[in-house]
């Protein structure tokens, strides 16, 4: 989830929220200051429900922000880099740009989050009883009450050992030091995302099909989240190692960006087996990238007038990368890019020595796990790392 608005910095950790977290924030708002605390305490004004509510949705996205930092700082101190956090739907991110080093700073790291949401929670829970020593049982003590238990559910729930969520970071470095080899220690905590995932979707699906509990949505959602999340990081750990000089499809064919689109159909298209071209100018440097479903989409009565350049994806936004860079660093770049998930391989002189396909990297794959014996965070409602992050971002 991208950032909406940075909020600023606090330890030196770049802030900020994502729309989303609205929606999340409004939810308690009005849950608790419309629907349970009057119920509960009858006699107050109404805004007098709807101002704990508000402080509540507040103090609880703080406290994820605690958990947050706490990944985040305990990183940085571990030499690893950090992106930011940022606040969402479903709690909150810690980006990581860089991994742990050793399967104990993994550990510590992870440990941390839940351990910042266990003290959040005995903090709360002091107050609560502070406030019933001054105040008597009452609004006060309720929201605190709420907030404290809200955050040992915190803690337990990212304590599941399955990845993304932090105790799946925990039983990675667990395995991680058990075998030597981060990768498939991470496969295997990604895996167990996997499957805690599709759990979570089907006990929701349980809940609104026989309950008839909305409830249930929000499991299918984080349920959801998680699948999508582990599965990224099991494709990421998949492809640890691999540069992209390894995958990519060499010698690509070059057609001139001056001839018209139906020229290149008869002279290109129809007599290379290949589904993507790249464009040169004049001048021999490459202008653009041309996919054949970019083609197919144009009219025919169009093709003779409308030269390949019109229709291609300009160079500018088209991803580019270097034989000797991490294939994952450069699918990171892939993402949002024209080009239809491809990537044009340039070597140190400029010269177009290969593009990458997402064929490219399928194949790469399914030969990486041949290689090697099979072998990334992210908090719910929790607080999660970026799934598509890593080694980039992960997310804690
Ligand atoms: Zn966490």
């Amino acid at each position: 989830m991208g950032e909406t608005i940075r909020l600023g910095r606090i330890a030196g950790i770049a802030v900020g929220v994502n729309w989303s977290v609205l929606v999340i924030a409004t939810l308690i708002a009005l849950g608790l200051g419309v629907g349970s605390l009057p119920t509960m305490h009858p006699g107050h004004a109404e805004p007098t429900y709807l101002v704990a509510g508000v402080l509540a949705a507040a103090l609880f996205l703080g406290s994820i922000l605690a958990h947050e930092l706490a990944h985040a700082v305990l990183a940085r101190r571990r030499g690893v880099e950090v992106e930011g956090i940022v606040l969402w739907l479903l709690g909150g991110v810690a980006k990581f740009r860089s991994e742990a080093r050793t399967p104990r700073d993994e550990i510590a790291i992870a440990a941390a989050g839940p351990l910042m949401s266990l003290v959040v929670a005995a903090v709360l829970g002091a107050g609560a009883g502070l406030a019933v020593v001054l105040l008597g049982t009452g609004l006060v003590v309720t929201v605190l009450g709420w907030l404290g238990v809200l955050n040992v559910l915190l803690a337990l729930f990212n304590l599941i050992p399955a990845a993304p969520l932090d105790g799946g970071r925990i039983l990675r470095g667990v395995l991680w030091a058990r075998s030597g080899d981060p990768s498939t220690a991470a496969v295997s905590a990604a895996r167990g995302g996997k499957a805690f995932g599709i759990a979570l979707i089907a006990l929701g699906l349980l809940l609104v099909a026989i309950l008839v509990s909305l409830d249930g949505l929000w499991l299918m959602l984080l349920g959801w989240f998680i699948v999508t999340a582990a599965g990224a990081e099991e494709f990421h750990a998949n492809l640890k190692g691999v540069r992209v000089g390894d995958v990519m499809s060499r010698a690509p064919v070059v057609a001139p960006d001056w001839i018209a689109v139906q020229e290149l159909v008869d002279q290109y298209v129809l007599t290379q087996r290949c589904s993507t071209f790249p464009l040169r100018g004049f001048d021999g440097r490459i202008t653009g990238l041309l996919p054949l479903t970019t083609i197919k989409r144009t009219p025919a009565s169009q093709r003779t007038e409308q030269r390949a350049r019109d229709i291609a994806c300009p160079i500018e936004r088209v991803a580019t990368g270097h034989p000797d860079e991490d294939l994952t660093t450069l699918l990171e770049r892939v993402r949002g890019t024209c080009g239809e998930g491809r990537a044009l391989v340039f070597d140190d002189a400029g010269e177009l020595v290969g593009i990458v396909s997402p064929r490219d990297v399928s194949h790469a794959r399914e030969l990486h796990a041949l290689r090697q014996p099979q072998r990334g965070q992210q908090d719910a409602t929790t607080d999660g790392r970026d799934p598509t992050g890593p080694r980039g971002a992960v997310t804690r």
